[in-house]
């Protein structure tokens, strides 16, 4: 165990560049990369220079974990740590129908924190990114004395004008979501049960908790159809980014509680912990999901262009006229207001 406390900043900095660039090595067939990435000036200077393609517009997120707020290192490993909060920003990105590029992270570490540890911590998020064909172009290391913290910024790029905001949706679209919503809440409260102890049995759940698959290549494909008229990652939570959703386009939503509910696992996992389904559903989750509001007409061409990348596209609901409220509508018709609740960091 070597801890930085040991060997100082600048000699940790040097090599978590080190380890990243020959792991870049290792994965792209071209022993340096650099060039292909857009990468004038890469890490060892000030500040990286990076230069987009013509005709595109850059789309920037920043994401940030602090540890036993976002993650408990008794659960995850640093790498999967890196990985989720990796997936975190990706997610706002393949909201916005943009394609993941460069990435800068922060860590405040104390000064006992194992440098192998870190250095697997960054190739956690290395790893995600390199899904969508995106690297980490520099970082800081700033020493804490109590919580550790890291943050992620990612830029993307996008056809210029072809952003997909929240905003957009109108009356009488269809409400389309990736995945299905709940499951990485029951994911988190199935290892907070079983800790890191992970049986086969609930795998899948654990698994969209903790290494949610990126959407950036279905967004893409859903973007290019025409019919996406807006569109949100699901990071709070279903209904809380669904309100988003409704507010930003200035519309109501109506969602069918029967194509929501059929999910074996979901339930198998809420009776498991003994919480009613609908807590995973409607509460907090973060799925790293996409909800869109799709044009009718397009039903079939997203079906279709999902369906090519063998991700589940479920529609679940349509946006009707009105105050930005959402209905749940039961199985057996009734109707009721869905609660607006997700993840908020203030009120918790
Ligand atoms: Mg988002």
């Amino acid at each position: 165990l070597t801890t930085l406390r040991e060997i100082g900043e600048f000699e940790a900095i040097r090599r978590l560049t080190r380890s990243r660039e020959e792991d870049r090595g290792d994965r792209a067939a071209a022993p340096r990369a650099g060039d292909a990435h857009g990468v004038i000036l890469g890490a060892g200077d000030d500040a990286a220079v990076l230069r987009p393609a013509e005709g595109l517009d850059l789309v920037a997120t920043t994401d940030a974990f602090v540890e036993r707020v976002h993650y408990d290192p008794a659960l995850l490993s640093p790498r999967e740590i890196g990985a989720r909060l990796a997936a975190a920003c990706v997610s706002d990105l393949a909201a916005m129908a943009a394609r993941p590029r460069w990435a800068l992270h922060s860590i405040g570490a104390r000064g006992d924190h194992d440098v192998d540890a870190l250095i697997d911590l960054q190739r956690g998020i290395a790893d995600a990114l390199a899904t969508d064909g995106a690297i980490i172009v520099g970082g800081n290391l700033a020493a804490v004395e109590d919580e550790e913290w890291m943050s992620l910024t990612v830029l993307g790029e996008v056809a210029r004008g072809h952003a997909r905001a929240r905003a957009g949706g109108v009356a009488g679209d269809l409400i389309a979501m990736t995945g299905r919503p709940g499951r990485a809440a029951a994911g988190l409260a199935l290892t907070l049960a079983l800790g890191r102890d992970r049986p086969e049995e609930w795998r899948e759940l654990i698994d969209a908790w903790i290494r949610p698959a990126s959407r950036v290549a279905a967004a893409l494909a859903l973007e290019a159809t025409g019919f996406v008229h807006a569109a949100i990652d699901v990071s709070d939570g279903f209904a809380a980014d669904l309100h988003h959703l409704c507010e930003a386009s200035g519309v109501g939503g109506e969602v069918e509680e029967r194509a929501l509910l059929d999910d074996p696992p979901l339930a198998r996992a809420a009776a498991k912990v003994g919480r009613p389904i609908e807590r995973f559903l409607f509460g907090p989750s973060d799925d790293y999901e996409l909800l869109l509001a799709i044009d009718p007409a397009g039903r079939a061409r997203c079906e279709q262009a999902a369906r090519g990348l063998d991700v589940r596209l479920e529609f679940i609901g349509r946006l009707v006229a009105g105050a930005p409220r959402v209905i749940r509508v039961g199985v057996d018709g009734s109707r009721r207001p869905l609660d607006p609740r997700g993840w908020d960091h203030y009120q918790r």
